[in-house]
């Protein structure tokens, strides 16, 4: 229907801008509808700014799909009205056929749209491939990036607004080009602040994630009759200076770029923790809508019967399906673990045929089927343990990872596995066995099937240090070496997201597992590292890397090899860190020193807790938890008898503190670089190089996110696995890992 013959009298206006121009009633994430009241200053301002951008034009014809349940609509049927624009009606059949709505534009003239991603995603199925003299709005939900770049070729303009109903309508937008990295949502409309709060409730720094914040005009009068949920997520507005300015909690996080746009990361709650681990959904559901033969997908934290919480992916495939359900699934699961950390890798995948969508045309998360009750759907790769042995190893992994029916090809990393468990598992495999597995096995016999065989081959093989943590890959592979007490566990999430062909290999402690003696020299234990390294690739060239602790040992490593007329490519230090105190001769001047040092640590730990306290206090309280932890888990293992505790870390841990504070480094003829972490929780005596100019014929520093403990883990890693990557292809710039396929049959680490 077409609206062309009206009045050209300018009717009576009666209302005040804060008289209600409408309300209307969302559902939000808990499903119980609360009416949204929003005045008529703050609809006549969104129109005014949507005029602008996207902008409509006199002379333009906008389809209006949308139901009038959702808040777009009102932009839809009054932002041509106060224009002059011209409006055609659609019935609601119209609005979910793809080629029924590119039928209506085309006869139409239509050069105005505004819907949900899904409903663009169906008009480019229904063939959509033609220019259309049309500008797009995509609202309502995140605008995927695949489906941006399909856009920009087929209209004249795309834009992303994004708002919630609470704000009217839209609050942020931007025109959205074929070349943009990144698909944000823009600046605020006009009259409206966006603010990015911390936990604290302050705004955090540019650059920083935080919940997304809305002021201004858009912000609605609150909840009709729903006094306590109005007070709940409108709340003072404390940074305009202004008493009585109220602002808007979205319950999305996002961060502001350094160009002033804003990136929405979705919402708050569909960040979930996952063992330990914070994990944004909305991130799996991207990487996984990038794979082959995937149409869309979404993904979900769901608990099973234990309580525990796993994800599931539920996907859509593309209509050319070439394998069959398992295989294709098994691609996935590999192609995910390319680009994102293990334990992001949703566990189930559940196939639909579509995806269940709202009255609004948004994904229906709460109608998506639970994969326990609707089994059938679920395709893993589950095979069920065969043997005795096999069904033992599996309970024991179920126990203490706290996972039902595992099967002999699950991974313990893929069941998030880490280092304390496997000090539980090795524990209670000593006790059903006798026999004692170590932390390096986990790496080479990482399924129930392959630990069950290597159980029953009862091979014995020397102790080794050397662990393949990702073998495969032509580049020159990174030796990377334990920081003090940890063990190659610290670095498998890491070792993901560098570059695929990236071999990483890890030297765990000597003694970490309770064989041999640890070594309390730190020459001997480089010269140790350094034979095995030598025969697991014996021409080189060697690149290495050290953590922590890990650096001095690297970096005594990398002299030794140099000795031996071995080239070093890279030697990168990974907050590895210098004390300028166990470089000084003993005598009066050393113990001066340390006293004047710990004058500096006092005073820096006063300056932390005065500047950071939140951060300094939360860091003490982990350390102590930890500790506790340490203690409660001793005491468990204590009590159920268990001769393998994680004393022979603690051990080990010590020596190593005594053979470093013993170690004088000599300068080495090369670069070492060092990567730095952006946040320190404790003293060091050098906190610009970290104390390695003295000692190194030149020094690169670059800066990685988190903090000294945390440089390993989501989501700090990832730019610490980019900038290293960088480094190392820099450092071996034109060279090849000829024998790469031959180490992966090297047996390194075998007890
Ligand atoms: P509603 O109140 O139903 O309009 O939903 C508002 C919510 O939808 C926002 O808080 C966001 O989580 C999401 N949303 C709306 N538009 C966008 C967009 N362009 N990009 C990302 N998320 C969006």
């Amino acid at each position: 229907m077409v609206l062309n013959n009206y009045s050209k009298q300018n009717p009576e206006i009666k209302a005040e801008p804060s008289n209600l121009a409408y309300i209307l009633y969302t559902s939000g994430s808990t499903g119980v509808p609360k009416g949204v009241q929003i005045e008529h200053h703050s609809l006549y301002n969104l129109l005014l700014s949507v005029q602008k951008l996207p902008g409509l034009a006199k002379k333009d014809k906008l389809l209006a799909i949308t139901t009038i349940s959702f808040d777009i609509s009102i932009a839809e049927l009054f932002l041509p009205l106060i224009t002059g624009a011209e409006l055609v009606l659609t019935d609601s059949a119209t609005t979910k056929d793809g080629s029924a709505l590119l039928d209506i534009i085309k006869n139409e003239h239509i050069t105005f749209i505004q819907a949900t991603p899904v409903t663009f995603k169906i008009m480019l199925e229904a063939g959509w491939d033609g220019l259309l003299d049309m500008k797009v709005v995509c609202t309502g939900e995140p605008l995927p990036k695949d489906l941006a770049i399909k856009l920009t070729s087929r209209c004249t303009a795309l834009y992303n607004m994004y708002g919630p109903t609470e704000t009217t309508i839209f609050s942020t937008g931007k025109q959205i080009k074929a070349t943009d990295e990144l698909i944000t949502i823009g600046k605020p409309v006009d009259n409206t602040l966006i603010y990015i709060v911390g936990d604290d409730g302050q705004q955090v720094p540019e650059g920083e994630t935080g919940e997304i914040y809305i002021a201004g005009e858009g912000v609605a009068r609150g909840y009709f009759k729903k006094p306590d949920l109005t007070a709940e997520r409108f709340v003072a507005d404390p940074f305009s200076g202004n008493a009585g300015d109220r602002m808007y909690r979205t319950g999305d996080l996002g961060k502001v770029l350094p160009d002033g746009d804003i990136q929405c990361f979705g919402r708050i709650d569909s960040q979930v923790k996952i063992r330990g681990y914070r994990i944004e959904l909305s991130e799996i559901e991207f990487i996984l809508s990038q794979q082959k033969n995937i149409k869309e997908a979404v993904v979900l934290s769901l608990k099973n019967r234990a309580g525990d919480l796993r994800l599931v992916a539920y996907v859509v495939q593309t209509s050319s399906k070439t394998e069959t359900a398992a295989t294709e699934i098994q691609g996935w699961k590999a192609a995910l673990k390319n680009s994102l950390p293990i334990f992001m890798v949703p566990n189930d995948f559940v196939l639909l045929d579509a995806l269940p969508l709202t009255s609004n045309g948004k994904i229906d998360r709460n109608a998506l089927p639970n994969p326990e009750i609707n089994i059938d759907t679920t395709l893993s790769s589950y095979v069920a343990p065969r043997t005795k042995l096999e069904k033992m190893i599996a309970d024991i992994w179920s126990q203490c990872l706290k996972v039902e029916n595992i099967g002999i090809n699950d991974t313990f990393f893929d069941l998030g596995g880490h280092s304390l468990t496997a000090v539980q598992v090795i524990t209670r495999i000593k006790n059903e066995t006798g026999k004692r597995i170590r932390f390096a096995n986990f790496f080479e016999y990482p399924t129930v099937e392959k630990i069950a065989a290597f159980l029953e081959n009862d091979k014995k093989e020397p102790v080794k240090s050397l662990v393949a943590i990702k073998p495969e890959g032509t580049k020159v592979p990174l030796y990377i070496v334990h920081g003090n007490g940890s063990t190659a566990f610290k670095f498998m999430n890491f070792a993901y997201q560098l570059d695929t062909d990236q071999p990483v290999f890890c030297l765990q402690a000597i003694g970490i597992d309770g064989y041999v003696e640890p070594l309390d020299n730190i020459k001997d234990i480089a010269a140790s590292y350094v034979s095995e390294v030598i025969a697991h690739n014996p021409h080189g060239p060697y690149s290495l890397a050290g953590y922590s602790f890990g650096g001095i040992i690297a970096f005594e490593m990398a002299q030794q090899l140099r000795t031996k007329g071995k080239t070093v490519t890279m030697l990168a230090m990974c907050e590895g860190y210098v004390i300028d105190n166990y470089q000084l001769e003993p005598g009066l001047y050393k113990t001066l020193h340390r006293i004047y040092t710990r004058g500096r640590k006092f005073l820096f730990g006063f300056y932390l807790l005065t500047s950071e306290p939140k951060r300094t206090v939360r860091f003490k309280i982990n350390t102590l938890k930890a500790y506790i932890n340490e203690l409660a888990g001793k005491e468990v293992m204590k009590e159920d008898k268990l001769d393998l505790d994680l004393e022979f870390i603690d051990k080990v841990a010590e020596i190593h503190h005594k053979a470093v504070s013993k170690y004088r480094l000599k300068p080495y003829d090369g670069t070492v670089y060092v990567f730095r972490a952006a946040k320190r929780s404790f003293f060091i005596d050098d906190f610009v190089n970290l104390g390695w100019i003295p000692y190194a014929r030149s020094v690169k520093v670059l800066d990685i996110d988190g903090e000294h403990m945390s440089i390993f883990e989501p989501p700090w890693n990832k730019k610490f696995a980019r900038l290293l990557q960088q480094t190392l292809d820099e450092c071996n710039k034109g060279l090849v890992y000829e024998s790469a396929a031959g180490y992966q049959n090297i047996p390194v680490a075998v007890l």
